[in-house]
């Protein structure tokens, strides 16, 4: 169940492990809200190598690559979540689940690393997906607001919803430059961990207020279902949450932008 979880924000607390007995490594643990998890041929494992508490977590995790029919793997049930319910999301459990060494990424101990590199790479396109969610929420808004009368005109003419529509576009048009610049520092072979969290929480937050904005444009019709818009306002939640939480973003923008004034 997901009240098994302990680690998520607090990646060094991953409890699964993996024990090398000769040529393999034998994992035991339990993992949460996988993406694809029922779908993937093989997965990407990070799991605890070293057991002594003081190692550090820049050495205590090791980066492994499973290929999914292993014995001993199980995937749980589909979860049901809130949105974006075509994303199959689920538990995976590993008992005894017995890994070639070859299968090691880089190293033994070289995991977090890995792990928390790979997020340069997956947080721009992740805040592209909000971005889109969010250019989605405004095209269906604004077609409403040219099309629904109030007061003998479209309610696009009254300047309230107007102003909302503007707001809209200005999100809109920031997250798209965001998550590009974040994209472009990766082809110019730079280090891109400022502006990745940096277009991965804007996308993330003005995805929900956009798709909030559209349920409100849309009015009753936006809170029902035959609508587009409050499916938006579900899937948008989820671009807060994952990939790193609007918190552990704003740690880390925090972190790299005080890291460039400290001496
Ligand atoms: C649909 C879905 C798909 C997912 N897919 C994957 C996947 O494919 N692979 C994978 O590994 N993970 C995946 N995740 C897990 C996801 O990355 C975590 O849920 C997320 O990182 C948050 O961790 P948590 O759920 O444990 O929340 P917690 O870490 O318990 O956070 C709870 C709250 O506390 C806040 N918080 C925590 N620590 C701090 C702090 N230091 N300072 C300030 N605030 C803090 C958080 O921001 C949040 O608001 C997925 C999750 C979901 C829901």
């Amino acid at each position: 169940s997901p009240q098994c979880k302990t680690s998520g924000s607090d990646v060094a607390n991953i409890k699964t492990r993996a024990v090398k007995v000769g040529d393999e490594y034998v994992v035991n643990g339990q993992k949460m809200w996988i993406t694809n998890g029922g779908k993937a041929n093989w997965y990407f494992l990070l799991a605890r190598t070293n057991p002594d508490p003081k190692c550090p977590a820049s050495k205590a995790f090791t980066g492994f690559i499973v290929e999914a029919d292993t014995p001993g793997l199980t995937p749980g049930r589909k979860e049901m979540n809130m949105g974006q319910r075509c994303s199959d999301t689920r538990g995976i459990t590993f008992e005894d689940v017995r890994i070639p060494k070859e299968n090691v990424l880089i190293g033994e101990g070289a995991g977090f690393k890995i792990a928390m590199g790979a997020f340069d790479n997956t947080r721009p396109p992740v805040a592209a997906g909000a971005t889109g969610l969010a250019q989605r929420a405004l095209d269906e808004a604004t077609n409403y607001a040219l099309e629904r009368k109030t007061f003998g005109k479209a309610i696009a003419d009254h300047q309230a919803v107007s102003f909302l529509l503007a707001e809209m576009a200005m999100k809109v048009e920031l997250a798209r430059m965001a998550y590009q610049r974040s994209a472009w520092e990766v082809d110019q072979g730079r280090r891109n961990t400022y502006y990745a969290s940096i277009a991965k929480a804007f996308a993330g937050d003005i995805a929900n207020q956009v798709a909030t904005d559209a349920v409100q444009v849309f009015g009753g019709n936006g809170f029902n279902s035959e609508y587009p818009v409050e499916k938006l306002m579900r899937d948008a939640k989820i671009y807060q949450i994952y990939e790193g939480t609007a918190q552990i973003q704003r740690i880390i923008i925090a972190r790299e932008h005080l890291g460039r004034f400290k001496k």
